[in-house]
């Protein structure tokens, strides 16, 4: 009995002394996600609430703002505070799901908190970037929308837009003619009628695929879009559903009206999940790099979106590059591309927000590809490959490919596709249901999950690795004479990020990077750049009482080389404050 109090007291000793040497070893156990299933909002709330309970030390949570629908926007925030507050580091920003139906981002911004929680500590990236850098993830933009995509009924598609009622076919009424579950499998397929006058004819080897026929053929189907009733007797089917507009049209910089793009909505940040958004962002100005996720296709999509902006310039595109050509190895298959150039046009992006209007170097993952493998095709533009497009489309058509019906019948056995079925329709009469269901086609299947949130956490947390990392490398003081010292000072950045974007130099989008000197006897006399330190040159830079501006801060994989002629005694603290590149602070006496 005695030795087992003994043996109990020592192993209690050893969990506290283990616990004092890492703090973050072994609170994780207590915490366990998986990611083998979608995280509705409920189930959302209650996993971050975990997380932020088993570590508070490391993890805040807040909600910035409601939905339309009065759900809150989660945002979780990580950062060591022992290491320094939050602001004094460079911030890394990720969202998901502002597209309500691309809802594995969500997952993916969930897990990259999991993973840095659970390894801090553990691994030395994980400690190295919640000590160096604070994390501001928003899992889901768009709550309301996640919901229904999850839990109600729907189509792979929608609900794309956020729920605000809107008045899509301009008849007066918002949302009243949403698309129906008529076979009641709580999904929303398609609909084909047998006619001999269609344009489709089934697959000769699958007659559950159909097939456009060739010019002059007869075909033995019409299809009739998707499943749906003429709700509001207009005429028309489905064609006002809930919501109806773009959130990622919506942002403030670049943005076009509804008439040169459809979905902007009214005004730039005129929904509240925009606007929380947005607030969230400028409410912390350390954040240097940001990630904002979507579906579907896998790319790593840089901007900018529309060719208006013309392209960045080339020191920022450089850093770009080399953060975008290295996820492309984290993320197979995947292809870094730029949105106007290589996708579409997109005016009112939130990824040109937060670039050309804030100064942060931001991606955009299209996650998740064709889950039948095979290679990306390399897109070639023109006429041809419109053509190719169109020919795929057609082919494509309800979920088309032979190989795909085998990935959806033995692959996912059945679940994610539903067979044609008889079913009567007030207007068509005799008609049949089916098709690709929701879960089948924009998400990854759930065996697939876990490796799309680990490998494009893995990207993000690179790029967070690659926000600038800047180190006093040099502090050096000589007497010159009386009470006048020369400080020759050299800041190093490590990392490809420089301290300010070159966008924001060109554009003045915030404030310069700063040095302070203080001290109780202490006095900044004149300071200087050092541009050539062999030929021992300077230019001279103006000096604001104990304050320098440095307006290009200092490069990324380089170094900023000051020169300060100081007045007085004793000791002196030098701060190297950038707002996107972190607080730096050092010591030097003046002796
Ligand atoms: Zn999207």
């Amino acid at each position: 009995m005695r030795a087992n109090i003994h043996a109990a007291g020592l192993l209690v000793g050893a969990i506290v002394l283990a616990w004092v040497l890492n703090p973050g070893l072994l609170i994780a156990e207590e915490v366990n996600l998986s990611f083998d299933h979608f995280y509705d909002h409920v189930q959302l709330t209650k996993a971050l609430q975990t997380l932020e309970k088993a570590y508070p030390q490391l993890a805040t949570l807040q909600s910035i703002g409601k939905s339309f629908a009065g759900r809150d926007i989660w945002a979780i925030i990580l950062n060591n505070p022992k290491t320094g507050p939050a602001e004094h580091k460079p911030g890394y920003y990720i969202d998901g799901n502002i597209h309500g139906n691309e809802i594995q981002g969500t997952e993916v911004a969930l897990y990259a908190v999991y993973y840095l929680l659970k390894n801090y500590g553990r691994t030395e990236l994980a400690t190295r970037l919640l000590d160096d850098r604070s994390f501001y993830v928003v899992p889901t933009m768009n709550p309301d929308s996640r919901d229904w995509y999850i839990n109600k009924v729907s189509d792979p598609n929608s609900p794309r837009s956020g729920l605000v009622p809107f008045d899509d076919d301009r008849d007066g009424v918002a949302d009243e003619d949403a698309p129906d579950d008529l076979d009641g499998d709580g999904s929303i397929t398609t609909m084909r009628k047998k006619d001999p006058n269609g344009m489709y004819k089934p697959h000769p080897d699958d007659s559950r695929i159909m097939v456009r026929v060739k010019p002059g053929e007869k075909g033995e189907y019409i299809l009739l879009g998707q499943e749906g009733i003429d709700n509001d007797g207009d005429g028309l089917i489905n064609e006002d559903g809930p919501g109806g507009y773009d959130m990622n049209r919506n942002f403030g910089f670049n943005w076009q009206p509804d008439y040169v793009q459809m979905g902007a909505g009214p005004y730039p940040f005129c929904w509240p999940e925009t606007r929380a958004v947005r607030d969230f962002v400028m409410a912390h100005p350390n954040i240097q790099g940001a990630q904002s996720f979507h579906n579907f296709g896998g790319m790593i999509l840089r901007g900018p979106g529309a060719k208006n902006l013309g392209d960045f310039s080339p020191a920022d595109r450089s850093v770009y590059d080399y953060v975008g050509k290295k996820g492309e190895k984290i993320l197979p298959r995947y292809r870094y591309i730029t949105i106007y150039k290589d996708m579409y046009t997109v005016y009112g992006g939130s990824l040109d927000f937060l670039y050309s209007a804030l100064g942060i170097f931001t991606f955009s993952n299209e996650l998740d590809l064709d889950p039948v493998e095979q290679p990306t095709p390399q897109r070639r533009g023109g006429e041809e490959q419109e053509a190719e497009d169109e020919e795929a489309r057609m082919m494509m058509f309800q979920g088309g490919r032979l190989e795909e019906m085998v990935y959806h019948d033995l692959v996912l056995m059945g679940e994610q596709w539903s067979n044609w079925k008889p079913c009567k329709h007030p207007l068509y009469g005799n008609i049949e249901i089916g098709g690709v269901k929701k879960f089948g086609e924009r998400v990854p299947p759930l065996f697939r999950l876990a490796e799309t949130c680990h490998r494009n956490a893995a990207f993000c947390l690179y790029h967070a690795d690659q926000l600038a990392r800047l180190e006093f490398e040099k502090a050096e003081v000589t007497k010159v004479n009386g009470d006048l010292y020369q400080v020759d000072i050299a800041i190093g950045n490590s990392r490809v990020s420089p301290s300010i974007a070159s966008v924001t130099v060109q554009k003045k989008l915030h404030r310069a990077d700063r040095l302070l000197l203080s001290g109780q006897k202490v006095e900044l006399v004149a300071a200087g750049q050092i541009i050539d330190r062999f030929r021992n040159l300077t230019r001279k830079i103006e000096t604001q009482k104990n304050t320098l501006w440095v307006e290009s801060g200092v490069p990324g994989f380089g170094r900023l080389e000051l020169r300060l002629m100081v007045k007085g005694s004793g000791q002196a603290e030098l701060v190297y404050d950038s707002l996107k590149g972190g607080q730096k602070t050092k010591s030097v006496v003046l002796q």
